[in-house]
This record gives structure tokens, C-alpha cells and sequence, in this order.
């Protein structure tokens, strides 16, 4: 599955570029490490000035002051991160990281007094009015997220997600006499030849082997950490803050339970289905874990055009799909806002974030020339699309774009509003193509609900050994992937699967998210089946609304279902599989 980590909103209104400002280059924009002093100054006095204003423009104007020094601040940080991530071994970007790592929780803690300023404002109706009551609402969670007390373990919490993926961006597997990064291999992993794809999963094992007690440690202190900071702001245990950090405002790890006994109920026996098939496809007596990502016997479909054309390629494509010429694609490739290919000593993974004072999203991702790299270029694309569409949604740059998961709803819906498409670049292969990636979407909802279950069984109970986590997560895997067969490797079979996923390291909670997105966006690919324009009006609706709703109010406002809804999970299973022949 493509995989996202951070797609913050666009920038503020009063700097939106005039139409004959040119746009940078990605290259030429210049870096300079911000003053936290000088934003300590600006955070002090708008602060005392919201403590002492009675009229509504005079906190208006200090408000929006504030804005331009926090986009400055978070524009430097993404600038950072992006350079850093593109060359993971500079000592330069290495360096400025740590400065971010820990600076930015004293901002954020800045930020938050700032806002506590309005929450008690005297004029707090006056200003819900002017600004809308999403504002105030995040403000309030972010005061009850972040504080002075917690700051050192916040700064510590990051520098241990940075360990991690600094690990990962190193890792050098030697594979078939080349030097290999894990993004390089996945063309091995879903090799039809069955003795090579065995190899190759066995040299990614024996590479989480070996990290693997660096690994156990990492997440033993993180662990650890999260839940000290958790109990320090005064919650019961850090699933309480993971899901007040996720900002769940409309609902709660019982209706999450409920969404995933849903797709065990509805989901997980149509994917021991699809397992059954491939097994009969590949003509095998047994499926083991290293066939599961070959899902055809001629293998999965590669995109038909050298990876060099997929600028020009996804240029015409979302130039069609929007009817623009140029599109928004070819104008962020044209100033260098992506960076496309895998190589080595770059951040593994792809994202796609925002540069708020530029008012331009950059996108990085790790085309290996598999299948997934289409998928994964349009599903970045997709927050892109998003991130540009909502630049007037909000004057507050915490409200250009929704919760995670909604944002997640733009990237995916994208993914099956392109399908149409896809002939562009997989060819007489598209229809395999769509086959696929509806296929791995489907078993994608299990893994996305056992990923979720293992960090809530983490987290309510901080005190597990490290071998208590990992036999947490093979009996868990009973339960979403009950076909799965290792083989006897002895590093999957005592359960070390979850250290494979970033997420469950860098980004606690996160991961349901896709999961909810997905039930959100098949919905609008089931609609696109019948009503192309119905589904491209939904989509843009979504996308304009930037961060101005909660997650139920933005789906329903569009005239979707909420991924809860009991009754959706079981439409679109049997949409799905009809779809599939199934
Ligand atoms: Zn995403």
C-alpha cells in the first residue's frame, strides 16, 4: 500500500500569491535555521495582546501575525525535513533535524499559550463567530496534548522515531551480488520465480534479524515514554492521548472496535477466498508467506513504460481527468516539488507535505518500477490535488486541511478515480492492474485493523515484555490473517511482522486511518462505476472543504456514509467481490 506520513494544509490567505508571482523552484528556495527567540517575541506579545483586546479586529490582526511567523517556522521545518530526507546521510540536514527535534515542541507549546489567550477571551462568541467554532475546537486539544511538563520527553519521543527511520533509510541488504535498499527489493519479493522470491524474503528477514534487538529497544523506550507523557497530561494511558493526537473528535476506540469486528466478520473471509484463488492460480499445494505478494502466474502487472515517463505519463493523465493543460502535476513537477525515484541514502516510503508560505506541496516517493509505483505516485498526488484546492478553506493554517484519515480519503478516492486511466501506463495490463490493486486494497483492511488492535493491546498495557509484544502480535495475526503460513522462519513465527511497519514506530494510532479512508473512498468508487460526475463533484467537495469539519461531518456533508456504518462495510464487500469475480 502507498503510505503517507504528513500532509499539512496550504497557507494563509493574506500571503496567496498574486497570479503574476512566479512560482520557485523546489532547488532554489533558500533554508536559514528560524529564531526561536524571535518567535518566542511574537508568541509573548500576541498573547498579551489577545488577553487585553475587547474588539474582534484587534484580535483579528494579531491572530493573523502570529500565522505568518508559525508558517515561517513550520515552512523552514518542511524545507529541513525534505532536503534531509532526499540525502538521509548529510550532516547538515542531519544536524538541522535535531534543531527541529527539539524546537518544535517549545514552539508548539508557545503556540498552544497563544491560543489559550482566545479560548478565554471575553469575546470568545464574537470570535467563534468570525473564525468558525473547528479553530477553537483544536486549540482545545492541542491545550490538552502538549505542555511545558512534558516538553524534554516530547523532544526524546522524536529523536527515537528518528532512530528508527534513520536505521531504515541505511539498510543495505546484499541481494543476487547488488547492493540493495528495502525499497529496491520489492521487485525480488514479488518475483514469479518462487526460488527468488523465497531468497529474497529470506534476505529481508535475516535483515530484521539482525535489527531486531535494536528494534525491541527502540520500541521498549517508546513505549515507555508515550505512556509517562500520557500520564503527565493527565490521561489514563497513551491510547487515550494517541487518539486525542489523532484529533478523534467524533468517535472512540469502542467504535473503532465495532469498524474492526466488521471486517473480520465481512472482510477477512472473502480475503481467505482470494488466497484460495491465487494459491489455485499459481498451482501451488501450499501458499507461503513469500507467495503471498504474487498474485498472477505471469506475475503482477509492471507499468509498461520506463520509469522515466512517468512525469510526462501522469502529466497527460491528471491533465485529462481535470481537463487543465498544464496540470497541477506537470506545474509541481516542472519547480522540482517531487522526487520520484528510489536510491540509496534516501528516506524509504512516500509522502507528500506542504510548504505553507509557498502554498505548494511537495511530493517524494520511491519508484522502484513494481506496480505500486503507480499507485503510490497517484496516491500522493491525491493530497497534493487536495492540499491546492483547499488553500482558501481556512484563514488558520491548523484548519486548511482535515484529520489524517480524511486526508487519506483524498489520496485514495484518487487511486480509483484514475482507474479509467490506467491503460496510460500498464497498457493491455491495465485490466490485471485494477484487478490487483483492488485485490491488495481488500487485504489491505485486516492488516490495516491488526496493526491498530496490536497498538491498542501496546498501549493499554505498557508494561509487556518485549517477547509479550511480540506473541501478542502472532496471535493477532490468527485473527485478521488466518491463511498466513512462514514457513518456520523463525523471525515471523515468534511474531516479529510488526516491526516491518513504520508506522507502528513513527506514528502511533495512525494507521486505522487508511482503513476508514479505504471504506470512504470504495464508496466513491462504487458511485464513480455509475455517476463519473457524481463522484468527481463528491471529490472535489471533500477536497475544498479543507480542515473546516470533523471526519463523519465531512464524509456525510458529501453525501457519503460513515465508514461506521455497519451496513456500508457489508455493501461493499459484496460490490467488491462482484467486482472481483469472487
Ligand atoms: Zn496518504
Amino acid at each position: 500500500m502507498p503510505e503517507e506520513i504528513r500532509t499539512d494544509g496550504m497557507k494563509q490567505q493574506d500571503k496567496k500569491p498574486d497570479d503574476n508571482m512566479k512560482m520557485p523552484k523546489f532547488s532554489e528556495i533558500e533554508y536559514k535555521r528560524p529564531s526561536v527567540e524571535k518567535f518566542r517575541e511574537c508568541a509573548m506579545s500576541t498573547r498579551l495582546k489577545l488577553m487585553a483586546a475587547r474588539d474582534p479586529d484587534v484580535v483579528e490582526t494579531a491572530v493573523m501575525a502570529f500565522q505568518r511567523e508559525m508558517s515561517a517556522f513550520d515552512t523552514a521545518f518542511t524545507i529541513c525535513m525534505i532536503r534531509h530526507d532526499l540525502d538521509t546521510v548529510d550532516p547538515f540536514w542531519n544536524d538541522e533535524m535535531d534543531f527541529f527535534d527539539e524546537n518544535y515542541p517549545i514552539v508548539s507549546d508557545l503556540s498552544a499559550g497563544v491560543y489559550a489567550a482566545m479560548l478565554h477571551s471575553e469575546i470568545r462568541e464574537e470570535l467563534e463567530e468570525r473564525f468558525g467554532t473547528m479553530i477553537f475546537r483544536k486549540v482545545q486539544n492541542q491545550r490538552e496534548i502538549v505542555s511545558s511538563e512534558v516538553l524534554e520527553d516530547l523532544a526524546k519521543e522524536s529523536s527515537l522515531e528518528n532512530d528508527y527511520s534513520q536505521i531504515l533509510s541505511e539498510a543495505d541488504i546484499v541481494f543476487k551480488g547488488k547492493h540493495q535498499t528495502l525499497s529496491t527489493m520489492t521487485p525480488y519479493l514479488e518475483s514469479t520465480d518462487r526460488e527468488v522470491r523465497k531468497k529474497a524474503h529470506k534476505a529481508v528477514s535475516d535483515y530484521y534479524t539482525a535489527q531486531k534487538e535494536k528494534f525491541d529497544e527502540i520500541y521498549d523506550e517508546m513505549v515507555k515514554i508515550r505512556t509517562e507523557i500520557a500520564h503527565k497530561l493527565g490521561f489514563k494511558d497513551f491510547v487515550e492521548l494517541g487518539y486525542k493526537r489523532m484529533e478523534r473528535y467524533d468517535y472512540d476506540p469502542e467504535k473503532v472496535k465495532a469498524f474492526r469486528d466488521s471486517v473480520v466478520k465481512y472482510i477477512v473471509p472473502i480475503t481467505s477466498e482470494i488466497r484460495r484463488l491465487q494459491k489455485n492460480r499459481l498451482d501451488l499445494d501450499a501458499l507461503k508467506y513469500y507467495d503471498l505478494p504474487c498474485l498472477f502466474v505471469h506475475g503482477n502487472p509492471v507499468p509498461q513504460i520506463p520509469k522515466e515517463k512517468y512525469f510526462e505519463t501522469g502529466s497527460k493523465m491528471f491533465g485529462a481527468m481535470f481537463d487543465r493543460d498544464p496540470s497541477f502535476f506537470e506545474v509541481l513537477g516542472e519547480h522540482d516539488f517531487m522526487d520520484l525515484f528510489s536510491r540509496q541514502n534516501k528516506a524509504t516510503g512516500g509522502y507528500c507535505a506542504s510548504l505553507l508560505d509557498y502554498g505548494i506541496p511537495f511530493i517524494l516517493m520511491n519508484a522502484n518500477h513494481t506496480a505500486d509505483d503507480v499507485a503510490t505516485m497517484v496516491h500522493e498526488s491525491g493530497h497534493a490535488y487536495a492540499a491546492l484546492r483547499s488553500i482558501d478553506s481556512s484563514q488558520f493554517i491548523e484548519c486548511l486541511s482535515p484529520t489524517l484519515e480524511a486526508c487519506e480519503i483524498h489520496s485514495t478516492a484518487m487511486e480509483y478515480l484514475t482507474y479509467p486511466y490506467m491503460e496510460m501506463f500498464f497498457e493491455k495490463y491495465a485490466d490485471a492492474y485494477r484487478q490487483q490493486h483492488m485485490t491488495l486494497a481488500l487485504l489491505f483492511l485486516p492488516y490495516g485493523c491488526l496493526v491498530d488492535e496490536f497498538q491498542h493491546v501496546v498501549y493499554s498495557n505498557p508494561e509487556m515484555t518485549k517477547e509479550e509484544r511480540h506473541a501478542a502480535w502472532r496471535e493477532l495475526e490468527k485473527k485478521y490473517q488466518p491463511d498466513i503460513d512462514y514457513d518456520g522462519d523463525p523471525f515471523y513465527e515468534a511474531g516479529g511482522a510488526w516491526m516491518k511497519k513504520e508506522h507502528i514506530f513513527t506514528s502511533p494510532f495512525y494507521y486505522i486511518d487508511y482503513c476508514l479512508a479505504q471504506v470512504c473512498a470504495l464508496q466513491i468508487w462504487d458511485i464513480s462505476r455509475k455517476n463519473r460526475k457524481k463522484a468527481m463533484t463528491i471529490y472535489e467537495h471533500l477536497c475544498a472543504a479543507g480542515g473546516t469539519r470533523t471526519l463523519i461531518d465531512l464524509v456525510e456533508s458529501a453525501g457519503l456514509e460513515s465508514p461506521f456504518s455497519l451496513d456500508v462495510m457489508k455493501k461493499l464487500a459484496y460490490q467488491v467481490c462482484d467486482y472481483l469475480n469472487l
